[in-house]
């Protein structure tokens, strides 16, 4: 291994509808990989908040993830997360969950706008996405502007859909949001995460690219989370190592890992 703290800061168990295994099983592959640090951030969409009792399944997930802290204990450091889906679109589940669990870590994601479903499922065949993209990066600053999360999640995630589906809008169309968003993350002191699991579907880069991410540091910001985004055991870690090597090609010296919602500045190598 290249790097001395490798660590995965996103990650989902069976506690997350799409996830497959139980946490421990995360913890023993993070463990057996020797990285450094593992943070299990299952979801909380909070647009279906009560209906799909998010309250429970988050909750069993941070107990779980607390249990294999314990048994993992001096071996590698475990951390418990959640990540927060459209918080804007349901305050109070938000604030019901982040008062049930004192989680070390949240991730603030968008999968889909207000009164549209995911990106995942969107009718690309017979609608344009373009507006509803521009509401994207609308409802992402406004969810920076609240603020109860740690670290933003998959910036540019619906493109993660477009190879597949054959639609070709670049991402510089966007680039004046993105600029805003980016000013604005730093402004209230928030990272932006580096998802690697872009680099495991077609559109072959991570979620934001090294583009943005560059853009990122040259406007200030200097904290960047990693995460695979796994749902299945054997994709803990995945990436996270040819990210470090992209973050110090742009240079970057450290990234950013939550303990106890505090950011803890980690060397990416000796
Ligand atoms: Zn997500
Ligand atoms: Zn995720």
């Amino acid at each position: 291994m290249k790097y001395p703290f490798l660590s995965d800061s996103h990650t989902h168990s069976k506690y997350s509808e799409d996830g497959a295994d139980s946490v421990m099983m995360l913890c023993k592959n993070a463990l057996d990989q020797g990285l450094y640090a593992i943070t299990v951030t299952d979801h909380c969409e909070c647009n279906t908040y009560w209906e799909q009792h998010f309250h429970e399944s988050v909750c069993q997930s941070w107990s779980e993830t607390r249990r294999a802290a314990v048994s993992f204990q001096n071996k590698i450091h475990i951390f418990t997360g959640v990540e927060l889906g459209q918080p804007m679109q349901n305050k109070s589940g938000a604030d019901d969950i982040l008062n049930a669990c004192s989680f070390d870590f949240v991730l603030g994601s968008l999968h889909n706008v207000k009164n549209e479903r995911d990106f995942y499922d969107f009718d690309y065949q017979h609608r344009d996405v373009r507006p509803v993209l521009t509401q994207y990066f609308e409802e992402l600053l406004e969810m920076i502007r609240w603020g109860k999360f740690d670290s933003l999640a998959h910036l540019t995630y619906p493109w993660r859909y477009f190879e597949e589906y054959g639609v070709g809008i670049p991402i510089e169309d966007y680039q004046n949001q993105i600029d805003h968003i980016l000013k604005e993350l730093i402004r209230q002191k928030k990272s932006l995460e580096v998802n690697t699991s872009g680099l495991r579907q077609k559109m072959g880069t991570t979620m934001p690219n090294e583009k943005i991410v560059k853009r990122y540091q040259s406007l200030g910001g200097s904290m960047v989370t990693v995460g695979s985004d796994a749902h299945r055991w054997a994709d803990v870690g995945s990436g996270i190592e040819e990210t470090l090597s992209m973050l110090r090609r742009i240079g970057f010296s450290h990234f950013t890992i939550y303990e106890k919602r505090t950011p803890v500045q980690v060397l990416i190598s000796e």
